[in-house]
């Protein structure tokens, strides 16, 4: 099963992303008991708003932005652990930045598909590959506990635009 890096990666009506996120969010709160506040849900539309993902210091301007008041990195952090802790958003380890999660709440595989030109980042699910990895883990007598694959390349849009740069020249 492969969902979702085509129609991320490819242009689409990305305000249904941002309210079925909001709403999947909203959700989530209500079923774990817990408060999604201003600024929480600031960072995660802040996350929502495009497909790329954004480091910490950015999310502090753009909230800063937002929120129309200076907003100090601990407030922003704790929005963050906040979101990661109840899967709404991923870190992408090699970028050092976060981006929102299509399918919180589920077993996945944290795969994410990188965009080394446009830097937009699809995540995709692809059960097959959970299982590889278990059976790999298990016969080296590995107890896996998390993983995080970034995959780097280029997108549908970038690679037909890279296409046509190439019939050009
Ligand atoms: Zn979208
Ligand atoms: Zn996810
Ligand atoms: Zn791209």
């Amino acid at each position: 099963m492969l969902t979702n890096s085509r129609l991320v990666h490819q242009p689409h009506d990305h305000g249904r992303c941002i309210s079925a996120a909001l709403t999947r969010a909203n959700d989530l709160c209500s079923e774990q008991k817990v408060r999604m506040t201003t600024t929480r849900e600031s960072v995660l539309r802040l996350l929502w708003q495009s497909h790329q993902p954004l480091g910490a210091y950015q999310l502090q301007g753009q909230l800063s932005e937002l929120l129309n008041k200076p907003i100090a990195p601990p407030t922003v952090y704790r929005a963050i652990d906040f979101l990661l802790q109840l899967g709404l958003i991923h870190r992408i380890p090699s970028l050092n930045a976060y981006i929102g999660c299509p399918f919180p709440n589920s077993e996945h595989s944290n795969l994410f598909m990188i965009c080394s030109q446009c830097g937009s980042a699809a995540e995709v699910a692809h059960n097959t590959i959970n299982s590889m990895l278990q059976s790999a883990s298990d016969k080296a007598n590995f107890t896996l506990q998390s993983q995080c694959l970034e995959l780097f390349g280029l997108c549908p849009q970038c690679s037909e635009h890279r296409e046509d740069t190439d019939n050009e020249q």
